[in-house]
C-alpha cells in the first residue's frame, strides 16, 4: 500500500484526496483491499456501478461486445448505441438521444441545446437559470452553471450567461424565468453534491409552468438522480412533469464512462450535422452495459430500490446521533451529531464505504443490493453513529 500511495501521489495529478486503501476486488455490493479486509459498498463509485460490482449479466454483455467491436468512429452504425436509445426513448417518451461520455458532458450538450433552440427564437435569449448549491460538472461551462462559488474562485473567467436563483424561492424563480435574456432552465430534483436535498414538489411543478407560459426550455441534470437511483427511472418522474431536456451519466453506463442528453419532440432536431459530437460518444462497450442496466430497471425492480429505500429512512431517522435524514430512493444524505467526515473515516474502520455530500453522510448503494448486506451495514453506520455522538457528548462535558 505505501508503495502504491508513494508511486500515485508522485506521478497522479493531486486533486483527489485520496483514503489510504486500495481496492483490488469485489461482487456485488462487497469488495475488498490489498490485504483482504472486506467492505460493503454503499457508494458504488459514486453512483456508477447500478448492479455493483462485476455483475455477471453487465459483465456478460460489456464481454461479449468488447470482443466483437470495441470501438467505430461516429461515421458508423454500431448496434448497442441505436439499441439503448430506443430503450430510453421508449422508457420516457423522449425523441432523440445524445451520447457521450461524462455527466458535465451531458450538461454541455443540454446547454448548448438550450442555447441554440433560443437563438432562432431571439438571439438576445442566452441565460440559463439554475440553482444555488447546485452540481452541475467542472468544465468551465459546468461550473459557471454550478451554483456553489467556493469551485469558481480560482478559474475567472467562466463561462458567461448563467444566473443562479435560491431553491424553493418562487419569486425569484418568475422573475428569473420570465427575463427577457433566458432560455432555460436547468435543476437537479434532488441535489446531489449539495448536500442530498430534493425540491418540493410545488417548486418543480411551478418551475415548469413557468418555463412552459415563457417558452424557456425546462432541463434536469439527472446525471446522479437518474437510471433507477431515485426509486423511478429518472427523478422527474417522482414530480408529475415532463422536461424538455433530461442529462444523464453516472448509474447508466454500470461502471464504465458514458453519459446521455434525452431530448424531446421539441428540441429533438435543434442539433443537427456538425453541431455536436464526440469521439467516444455511444460507444458500442459502453453501450451495451448501459443495455444491460436500464432493460432489468423494469416496474419490479424499481418498486424494491423503493422497499429498501424505506427501509434506511425508517432505520436511520429514528437512529442515535442521526439529527435528520435526507433525499430519495437509495440518494440518502444524513445528517449527523458527529461530523460526517468522522463517520466515514470509522465505518470504512469498521467495513463500510459511506460518502460525504457536504456536512452529510450520503448513501448511494448499488440498486440491486441484497436486502441482508444493506441491514449489516445500516446496523454499522447506526452504531458509529451513536457512538461518536456519545463520545462528542462526553467530551462536551
Ligand atoms: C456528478 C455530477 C455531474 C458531473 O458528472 P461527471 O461525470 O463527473 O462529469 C453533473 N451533475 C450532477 C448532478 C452530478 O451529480
Amino acid at each position: 500500500m505505501s508503495e502504491l500511495k508513494q508511486k500515485d501521489s508522485t506521478y497522479v495529478a493531486g486533486t483527489y484526496r485520496r483514503f489510504p486503501v486500495e481496492i483490488v476486488s469485489g461482487k456485488g455490493s462487497v469488495v475488498y483491499d490489498e490485504t483482504g479486509k472486506r467492505y460493503i459498498d454503499m457508494g458504488s463509485g459514486i453512483g456508477v456501478t447500478s448492479f455493483g460490482i462485476a455483475d455477471d449479466a453487465w459483465v456478460a454483455a460489456v464481454t461479449e461486445q468488447l470482443g466483437r467491436v470495441q470501438h467505430m468512429s461516429n461515421l458508423y452504425y454500431t448496434e448497442p448505441c441505436a439499441r439503448l436509445a430506443e430503450m430510453l426513448c421508449e422508457k420516457t417518451g423522449m425523441a432523440k438521444v445524445f451520447f457521450c461520455n461524462s455527466g458535465a458532458e451531458a450538461n454541455e450538450c443540454a446547454i448548448k441545446v438550450a442555447r441554440k433552440y433560443a437563438a432562432t427564437k431571439d438571439p438576445a435569449r442566452t441565460t440559463i437559470v439554475t440553482l444555488v448549491n447546485s452540481f452541475h460538472g467542472r468544465t468551465l461551462t459546468t461550473l459557471a452553471a454550478t451554483g456553489q462559488e467556493h469551485y469558481h474562485e480560482l478559474f475567472q473567467p467562466l463561462t458567461p450567461g448563467f444566473r443562479h436563483v435560491e431553491a424553493g424561492n418562487m419569486e425569484q424563480l418568475a422573475e428569473a424565468i420570465s427575463a427577457p435574456d433566458t432560455a432555460a432552465l436547468l435543476v437537479e430534483c434532488v441535489q446531489g453534491e449539495g448536500g442530498v436535498i430534493a425540491l418540493a414538489p410545488t417548486y418543480v411543478k411551478e418551475a415548469q409552468r413557468l418555463c412552459r407560459e415563457n417558452d424557456v426550455l425546462f432541463m434536469v441534470d439527472e446525471v446522479q438522480t437518474g437510471n433507477g437511483r431515485t426509486g423511478q427511472l429518472y427523478a422527474y418522474m417522482n414530480f408529475g412533469v415532463k422536461p424538455d431536456v433530461v442529462s444523464t451519466a453516472k448509474g447508466l453506463g454500470g461502471g464504465l464512462p458514458l453519459g446521455a442528453a434525452l431530448l424531446s419532440e421539441k428540441v429533438g432536431n435543434v442539433l443537427t450535422f456538425g453541431d455536436h459530437g464526440s469521439t467516444f460518444g455511444g460507444n458500442p462497450v459502453a453501450c451495451a452495459g448501459a443495455c444491460s442496466v436500464i432493460s432489468r430497471m423494469d416496474d419490479a425492480f424499481l418498486a424494491a430500490v423503493r422497499e429498501k429505500s424505506a427501509y434506511c429512512f425508517a432505520e436511520l431517522s429514528e437512529a442515535e446521533g442521526v439529527e435528520s435524514v435526507s433525499g430519495m430512493g437509495l440518494m440518502v444524505g444524513i445528517k449527523t451529531t458527529a461530523p460526517a467526515a468522522d463517520v466515514v473515516r470509522e465505518c470504512m474502520a469498521r467495513g463500510v464505504l459511506c460518502l460525504t455530500a457536504k456536512d452529510k453522510v450520503r448513501l448511494l448503494p448499488a440498486l440491486n443490493i441484497p436486502a441482508d448486506i444493506l441491514a449489516e451495514a445500516i446496523g454499522i453506520i447506526k452504531t458509529v453513529c451513536a457512538e461518536l455522538a456519545a463520545a462528542q457528548k462526553e467530551s462536551e462535558t
